[in-house]
């Protein structure tokens, strides 16, 4: 789960998040959406400890981040997978090693570093895939091998900055059922995006920020059509 209670965020002079109440339970799906500037990635990179509120308190899995110190980032990330736009691969490694990597960071060695990468890549329906360099994948691809990264050690909690931001409706639409599926077993997930024209064909929450507060918690179909 992810709950923020009274939580702000200034850089420097700049209020970036101001008085932001929300939760979202165990096995929920949210999109977060709001123009450029509203807020978004510093949301989600207060729930992976990137950053860290300037009031307020941000709960993930029940522990309160503000009672963790740096120490426990690591902890917090083995919780909380993350999909970035543009994947973040590392194109001098095969798709295998590419998702391995949070294994290792995680201290696992053997055996089971293989079983579990083939069981994420099987997942995304990548599992021919893995002897293969990210740079020959096309754009859907490279984003599904950056989404088994995200899941290899079973994360709870599974966030994502615009996974669709490149690709084409087809493409975007592929993607997000991969979250839904994720969804289906259990994993909290937490996506922004701007697309609103992929999240209208989904019933689904949405959480609105403008300005650094939250202007909207519901579902997009009761939303106004404006704007
Ligand atoms: P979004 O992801 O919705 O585009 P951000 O969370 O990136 O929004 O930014 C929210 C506000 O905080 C913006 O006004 C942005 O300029 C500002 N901001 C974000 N990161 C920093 C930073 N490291 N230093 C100063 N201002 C920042
Ligand atoms: P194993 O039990 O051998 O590790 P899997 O790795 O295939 O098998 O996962 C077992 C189950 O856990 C699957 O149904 C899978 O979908 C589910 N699961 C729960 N949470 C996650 C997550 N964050 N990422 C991927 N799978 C998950």
């Amino acid at each position: 789960m992810i709950r923020f209670d009274h939580v702000a965020k200034r850089y420097g002079s700049q209020d970036a998040l101001q008085n932001l109440n929300f939760e979202l339970a165990s096995g929920d799906f949210a999109f977060l959406t709001g123009h450029s500037g509203a807020g978004k990635s510093t949301l989600l990179k207060l729930v992976m400890m990137i950053e860290r509120p300037t009031r307020g308190q941000v709960f993930v899995q029940n522990q309160n981040l503000n009672r963790l110190g740096n120490r426990h980032i690591p902890l917090i990330r083995r919780q909380v997978g993350v999909v970035f736009q543009n994947h973040q691969l590392l194109f001098d490694r095969s798709v295998f090693e590419n998702v391995a990597l949070p294994l290792y960071i995680a201290g696992m060695r053997g055996r089971e570093v293989g079983r579990r990468v083939r069981a994420s890549l099987d997942k995304v329906g990548l599992l021919a895939k893995e002897k293969s360099s990210p740079m020959t994948l096309s754009g859907g691809e490279q984003q599904r091998v950056g989404i088994a990264r995200a899941v290899v050690n079973k994360p709870p909690v599974l966030l994502a900055d615009e996974p669709t931001g490149n690709l084409d409706p087809e493409l975007s639409a592929e993607i997000m059922n991969l979250f839904f599926e994720f969804n289906q077993v259990g994993v909290t997930v937490l996506i922004a995006t701007h697309d609103i024209s992929l999240i209208r064909t989904m019933s689904m929450r949405v959480l609105g920020l403008a300005d650094g507060q939250l202007v909207y918690d519901g579902l997009l179909e009761d939303a106004p059509r404006s704007k």
